[in-house]
């Protein structure tokens, strides 16, 4: 066996990682400058540190990790597979019991009609192939003009070149460019953008630019938009009641295809097994991932309903695939992880006991003088950090320096929660226990006490 596990001490691992690795979205010069955290093991919702401390995994790795860390069943499974049939594709004609598998059991639990997986290694990868998908299906359809996919401001959906494309952030059209064809519209966040309306007022207004879109743009030249069930990267956005409905209404009625990005709501994390099941919307294409495998190995696909389907069948092949699409080992992860939600009954837990359990402390957050608001939807939450309670208008003066102070009080205190903007945001693993959701709860009052402090002794609040 050939494990690395922490046989470095902490310094040797530091340098070695400022000197070889280049890590995702990160400021490099800085971080070298301080050096990396090291992790170096998990179990539940727990992460063990290179100094030895127990940081508990407020974010499930990257939204990902619902079933927990370091379930041996998972491990067995793909032992199993590995020693069975390692790797094969699943191109020219080509299958395998694992993908065929794990196609079936995700067409029973995602919506009834969505029949068809499309499988990847990622949810990047998953919006790239809606991106294709699409563009191929109004061609087949004798609509190829159908080009522009509507995405929306602050959306992820992912770090290719396209999927960064649908996606709204600037920061990342900024370096690069973006694919011709695709046209943003805005987010539906009351608190930071909603004025003086009311929320469901505010939800309508939002949904409706979508219906502009479309006439300013023209029916016959917009082919799809695309929307996460509830806004994760951008700040965990939940929409006003009004909003979906609205959405769904206005794809029908202008015959626009809807894409519906599950990567992080999908496999429990609203309560549901997906978002569009929390929000009653059919879409026609479904991309998946993420909680799909709870990140053991990585795994996608784009679920597709009956309608696209029917239409891209006509089309001849589809010019599109990757080596790993439908990975058995990978698949083999995906039963095993499913397996243990449903037979766990996870989803059904968060829904009934655990979310209520975390969102009524949660929400009681929000009397703390330094935040805004407090929101939370099944196990993903946000606390909009203000200078000024009440007021939602005031905000800090570099947008950021107080969301990544506080993020970075909230680690020190042994609670893992991402800052986005001036925001704390919060995504557990689906299994956390009443106890731990307590020790949380602890720990995240704490990070706000001691972020208030500091912001007072550095001024930026009146003291
Ligand atoms: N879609 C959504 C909604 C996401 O949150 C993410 C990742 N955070 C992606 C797509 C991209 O997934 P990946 O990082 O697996 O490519």
């Amino acid at each position: 066996m050939n494990v690395l596990s922490n046989a470095y001490p902490t310094a040797a691992l530091r340098e070695a990682d400022a000197r070889h690795h280049w890590h995702p979205f990160t400021d490099t010069a800085d971080l070298n400058r301080h050096g990396a955290r090291v992790i170096v093991g998990a179990e539940g919702v727990w992460l063990t540190d290179s100094d030895g401390n127990r940081i508990l995994d407020g974010m499930a790795g990257l939204w990902c990790c619902n079933i927990g860390h370091g379930r041996p069943e998972i491990a067995a499974a793909v032992n199993a597979q590995m020693a069975e049939l390692s790797y094969y594709n699943t191109f020219f004609k080509t299958t395998h019991p694992p993908a065929v598998k794990l196609a079936e059991v995700l067409s029973e639990v995602t919506p009834e009609h969505l029949t068809r997986v499309f499988f990847t290694s990622s949810g990047s990868e998953s919006n790239d192939t809606i991106f294709r998908m699409i563009r191929h299906y109004w061609t087949i359809k004798g609509q190829p003009e159908k080009m522009t996919i509507i995405g929306r401001k602050n959306g992820y959906h992912g770090s290719t070149v396209a999927a960064a494309s649908l996606g709204g952030m600037e920061a990342m059209h900024k370096q690069g460019g973006m694919v011709p064809g695709v046209h943003h519209i805005a987010q539906p966040y009351w608190f930071g953008e909603g004025g003086d309306m009311s929320p469901d007022e505010f939800g309508i207004k939002v949904a409706r630019e979508l219906e502009k879109a479309i006439d300013a743009i023209g029916e016959d030249k917009v082919a799809a938009f695309i929307a996460e069930p509830v806004q994760g990267a951008g700040g965990v956005i939940i929409p006003p009641e009004t909003y979906w409905p609205e959405i769904r209404r206005i794809c029908s009625e202008r015959d626009i295809l809807l894409v519906v990005d599950e990567v992080i709501c999908g496999f429990g994390r609203l309560g549901t097994w997906f978002g569009s099941d929390y929000f009653g919307v059919k879409p026609d294409l479904m991309p998946i991932a993420k909680g799909l495998s709870s990140g053991y190995l990585p795994i996608g696909g784009v679920m597709i309903s009956e309608k696209v389907a029917g239409v891209l069948e006509q089309g001849g092949e589809f010019y599109h695939g990757y080596t790993y699409s439908g990975h058995p080992v990978a698949c083999a992860a995906a039963i095993e992880n499913i397996r243990i939600l449903r037979e766990e009954n996870i989803v059904e837990r968060v829904h009934n006991d655990t979310a209520p359990y975390l969102q009524k402390q949660w929400l009681a957050l929000g009397d703390h003088p330094l935040v805004g608001e407090a929101r939370m939807i099944g196990m993903v939450g946000a606390l909009e950090l203000v200078p000024n309670k009440p007021s939602r208008t005031e905000v800090f003066a570099n947008t950021g320096e107080v969301g990544t102070l506080a993020r970075d009080i909230s680690i020190a205190n042994g609670l893992i929660m991402r800052g986005v903007r001036d925001s704390l945001i919060l995504s557990p693993p689906l299994v956390i226990s009443h106890g731990e959701i307590d020790e949380l709860i602890m720990r995240a009052k704490k990070t706000l006490d001691d972020t208030y402090a500091e912001l007072k002794r550095r001024g930026k609040i009146a003291a």
